[in-house]
């Protein structure tokens, strides 16, 4: 791991210049006192450095557990049970949730918190190798490094209790288990239980091919099942009997199709057919279509949902069969934090980024060689990129924490550069070293931005005004109406 060098440059001032006494004095006080906090966030790293192969292996242990969202009981519980006994006090199901829970420590003001995912993606199971090689076949696997996630903000937690604990720090100190980020929308019902509505700012990270504070927002989505209900006939003998469910869904999709090229710039919608019958001489009585939407604005996107409900109107209009939908997630665009991106900006450097050994730069170069387009250039995870405005192209329900209370976000290269998320060769990556290093950067900094936001009621305060400046007044109000039940089973088809 490269580090960098931690506090002021040795640079002394020139031995020609006299100061006054009183200044010198000052000065002297000055530089011990930097020197001081500077030494305090040393000695914290190193301490990290000692316990890194511990929480590596936490990783490592939820990776192979690979489990999809709201069914992650076994990672939950090993997060559990591992701040359990750092000393932090659970508060378990949270929001009705088995696998949403909080771990809280200390007491009073100010409140920050850290959260942690766990989830895995359908059908992204794969051994730690450079080629493809599923674990279980069609099983799942951490293509977004969730397991890295959750780690890493675990072990950040303990890390920075056990600090407070040693210099009696106030304040309290808060990690959210957050489930089911992989389009189930664990966060919302957090926050609409009320997990979040004491703390004045979160601390988050999500595994990238590089390292950065992110300022970038990301796509708000909206997404829903549509089933279709006809009647079932023998398709050769009676399909005049027949209402074909297959058909309500198709003329659904290519309706949407039609719909594409009248939305708006950086629209994003996409589907699978979940559901398409049994067989092809019987007409199918029933059929499911899965739906995500997505844009850079949630208002945009609402005028762009209620068409997307008329195309599901006109197909079970035409085929003559019956609509249901259910209303699966809701997640708002991320709200950047001015104030936060700097501080994690200026803690990440001090962290530094990710340096190969000569074995992980052969894993890379293989790995590097599945996807020949890939244009980050290798040696970039060793580099600090500078947080830059902009969109990003995919949706988190962090977005909905972010539009509640100031978040800090990054994210460190656990991918080798070039490799995008959700693909077998990203979750070949967090079950492997150069993951594991990813996640110490994480850690690490999340630890070092914490100990600035316990320490310094101005950075506390200025994150505040960040998000104030950024939301512009616009209140919170998710899309999920208020009566739904979190979709625990929405990884199963009917
Ligand atoms: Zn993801
Ligand atoms: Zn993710």
């Amino acid at each position: 791991m490269r580090r960098e060098p931690i506090g002021p440059s040795a640079a002394a001032a020139s031995p020609g210049v006299r100061y006054p006494l009183d200044m010198r004095i000052l000065g002297l006080f000055l530089v011990s006192a930097a020197f001081l906090c500077a030494d305090d966030k040393s000695a914290l790293l190193q301490k990290m450095d000692s316990q890194a192969a511990h929480y590596g292996d936490l990783s490592r242990k939820i990776w192979e557990f690979a489990e999809v969202g709201y069914q992650e009981n076994r990672s939950a519980d090993l997060l559990k049970s591992e701040l359990r006994s750092a000393g932090f006090t659970i508060a378990d199901r949270v929001a009705g949730i088995p696998t949403a829970f909080t771990a809280t420590w200390g007491s009073g003001k100010p409140v920050i918190g850290i959260m942690g995912e766990y989830d895995a993606l359908p059908g992204l199971s794969q051994e730690d190798v450079p080629e493809r090689k599923p674990r279980v076949e069609g099983g799942p696997g951490h293509g977004c490094g969730h397991n890295l996630l959750g780690a890493a903000s675990t072990f950040a937690a303990v890390t920075l209790k056990q600090w407070m604990q040693e210099k009696k720090i106030a304040g309290t100190l808060r990690f959210y288990g957050t489930p089911a980020e992989e389009g189930g929308g664990g966060k919302l019902y957090m926050i609409r239980a009320g997990a979040f509505k004491d703390v004045d700012t979160v601390l988050s990270w999500h595994p990238s091919d590089n390292n950065g504070a992110d300022l970038k927002s990301s796509l708000a989505i909206l997404s829903a099942k549509f089933r279709f209900y006809g009647k079932p006939a023998h398709a050769a003998m009676a399909p005049d009997a027949g209402r074909s469910a297959l058909d309500g869904l198709m003329i659904m999709a290519n309706s949407v199709e039609f719909l594409r090229e009248h939305v708006p710039d950086s629209t994003r919608i996409h589907y699978v057919v979940t559901n398409g019958g049994s067989a092809p001489n019987i007409v199918p009585d029933y059929s499911e279509l899965f739906l995500y939407a997505r844009h850079p604005s949630m208002q945009v996107l609402d005028g762009i949902w209620e068409r997307i409900l008329k195309c599901a109107q006109a197909g079970a209009l035409a085929s003559d069969t019956r609509l249901e939908t259910q209303f699966i997630d809701s997640a708002y665009n991320t709200l950047p934090n001015d104030a936060l991106a700097a501080l994690v900006d200026k803690n990440l450097h001090l962290v530094g980024g990710v340096t190969y050994t000569a074995e992980e730069q052969a894993f890379a170069d293989k790995l590097r060689k599945t996807l020949p387009d890939a244009t980050r250039p290798m040696g970039s995870q060793e580099k600090i990129q500078p947080p830059t405005e902009g969109k990003g192209g995919a949706s988190t329900d962090a977005g909905d924490v972010s539009w509640t209370l100031p978040v800090a976000a990054l994210g460190t290269a656990t991918f080798v550069p070039g490799i995008p998320a959700h693909s077998w060769q990203s979750a070949a990556c967090a079950g492997m070293s150069i993951g594991r290093k990813g996640m110490v950067v994480a850690a690490k900094t999340l630890v070092l931005t914490g100990m600035d936001l316990f320490t310094d009621p101005k950075q506390v305060e200025a994150a505040k005004a960040s998000f104030e400046k950024r939301r512009e007044g616009h209140e919170y109000r998710s899309r999920v109406p208020a009566d739904q039940k979190p979709p625990l089973d929405y990884r199963n088809s009917k």
